[in-house]
């Protein structure tokens, strides 16, 4: 006999923000309980799913959410309990269904979300294995268990940062064979390098909202220079064991036609945004870039897709909004080759995990990612393992609701080295993206300055980083011998293998 939900029940609590968000506890009829909360966005897309609030200005400067929690603990609670927990899809629908609306204004994504990922930890807690490998079996998505890479925000501009950068996100990405440890290790290492940088160059800084650091520099490209003497003073090498990114959050830079960057007083055209990416290409090897653009602005997302997408990965956030049309749509046009999932932008786990599967199937890479408004659930650590996704974006190695997601996957790297041997992808090798940032490093150093200087005339502030370190890509570390916090329990026989409706039998 299946467990059952006996009972539901949601609260009010507030994110990393101060900002109102929902938490939800659920328990079945064999006296299994979950708990599990929400996360909220401050960059958010124009086209995400709608997040109920009560704009009630008398209480949580209009934010509360008690209309949400509401109606969890009416209309929702009364429609789920009694079912079985492992049939997400067919919860998923009905609370699709008890909204009725395309953008899910009615009950909102907020309290739709809260419920879906709660069925489906109670799922895996119903048959008593680890959530991320339930997901793992339910769907399918990828044959191995394997831990993401890290994208690890470090420097934040933008409506994350101070004031300070245009430009919202500046990440560092240890190299894709690198293993988890190791790669927490670099994280760490190089966080508080920066800040030992940024103070002996006197630049002004704090942290932002996610806890990356808010310097006061002049221009955007700036932040290289300071991230380039950061490795160097580093045992780390550039371009071998880290490469960078960034999230340009380009609707929060988008004014009349164009975007706004300190880095010249005349707003960019489309156009020019173009050759300014180029320039942190080829200068610096940025090899991630999300959201270029503004959400409309598809032409854009096209011609940088077709001109950098052979060595850059080209990442839509707000231009897809985990959105299963906007992400097929995307496929059809060519305008991007990554995307990041945020399953508060869509509403239900069955909603991401279709778009995970079109990703998928159009050999797109995969980003699961946290919201500048974080709870201390760390429940997106074991749903990027057990999707099989290519990335994880949980902000910098610091400030407890981000570290909450990096100490669960320690815990999961451990054990799935316990269990397998080996927590790494099959391909020890970099990929191709990482090797055309290595090989134009290397390029680099044979080449002057002529080619790579970002000239006045070409708006641009910085010198030309061309001293990287010319040391041999490093092999990959064999994992070493582990024992696991946990003891795994045994793993059923029979596969949770998805059938036609995508649900277990
Ligand atoms: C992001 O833009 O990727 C992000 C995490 O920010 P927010 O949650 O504010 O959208
Ligand atoms: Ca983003």
């Amino acid at each position: 006999m299946p467990a059952t939900i006996q009972g539901l029940y949601a609260r009010e609590i507030i994110d990393s923000r101060g900002v109102p968000t929902i938490e939800c506890s659920l328990w079945l009829d064999n006296g299994a309980i979950v708990a599990t909360s929400v996360p909220t966005g401050t960059s958010v897309g124009k086209y995400e799913a709608h997040e109920l609030r009560d704009n009630d200005s008398e209480r949580m400067n209009g934010k509360g959410v008690l209309k949400a929690v509401e109606f969890i603990n009416t209309t929702i609670a009364q429609s789920v309990i009694g079912k079985d927990p492992t049939q997400q899809f067919e919860l998923d629908q009905l609370l699709v269904d008890l909204d009725g609306t395309s953008d899910k204004s009615k009950i909102g994504s907020n309290s739709i979300l809260a419920v879906s990922q709660a069925i489906l930890k109670a799922g895996a807690l119903s048959i008593n294995v680890p959530l991320y490998y339930y997901i793992q079996q339910k769907y399918q998505l990828t044959a191995q268990l394997a831990m993401p890479s890290c994208i690890y925000t470090m420097i934040n501009g933008g409506s994350h940062g101070a004031d300070n950068l245009d430009i919202q996100e500046f990440e560092l990405i240890p190299a894709s064979h690198i293993d988890y440890e190791t790669s927490l290790n670099i994280a760490v290492t190089l966080y508080h390098k920066i800040e030992e940088v940024l103070t002996l160059k006197g630049a002004i800084h704090s942290t932002g909202i996610v806890g990356g650091f808010t310097p006061n520099l002049y221009s955007n490209t700036d932040v290289f220079e300071i991230l380039v003497e950061t490795i160097k003073a580093s045992p780390y090498t550039f371009a071998q064991d880290v490469f960078f990114g960034i999230d340009v959050a380009a609707s929060e830079l988008y004014t009349g036609g164009k975007y706004a960057l300190k880095d010249r007083s005349e707003p960019y055209t489309a156009k020019e945004m173009i050759t300014y990416y180029k320039k942190l290409r080829d200068l610096y090897h940025v090899f991630y870039i999300e959201d270029p653009f503004q959400e409309d602005d598809i032409g854009s997302w096209q011609d940088i897709t077709r001109e950098l997408g052979e060595t850059t990965k080209i990442v839509g956030d707000s231009f897809l909004v985990t959105n299963k049309d906007k992400t097929a749509q995307a496929i059809t046009d060519q305008s991007c080759n990554a995307v990041l999932v945020k399953p508060n932008q869509t509403g239900t786990i069955s909603e991401t995990v279709e778009v995970i599967r079109l990703a998928r199937e159009a050999n797109w890479q995969v980003i699961i990612s946290h919201r500048s408004g974080e709870t201390n659930d760390d429940f997106i650590a074991d749903f990027a393992v057990g999707v099989g996704a290519d990335y994880t974006k949980f902000g910098p190695p610091a400030r407890g609701e981000r570290v909450a997601k990096y100490n669960r996957m320690l815990q999961i790297h451990q054990e799935i080295l316990h269990n397998q041997g080996t927590s790494t992808k099959e391909s020890t090798a970099l990929t191709p993206e990482e090797v055309e940032a290595a090989q134009a490093v290397e390029t680099k150093q044979t080449e002057k300055a002529e080619q790579t200087t970002m000239t006045a005339s070409d708006d641009a502030t910085s010198t030309d980083s061309e001293a990287f370190s010319q040391d041999k890509i490093t092999p990959p570390s064999t994992p070493a011998e582990v024992t696991p916090s946990v003891e795994l329990p045994p793993i059923p026989d029979a596969p949770l293998a998805p059938s036609k409706q995508g649900e277990t039998t």
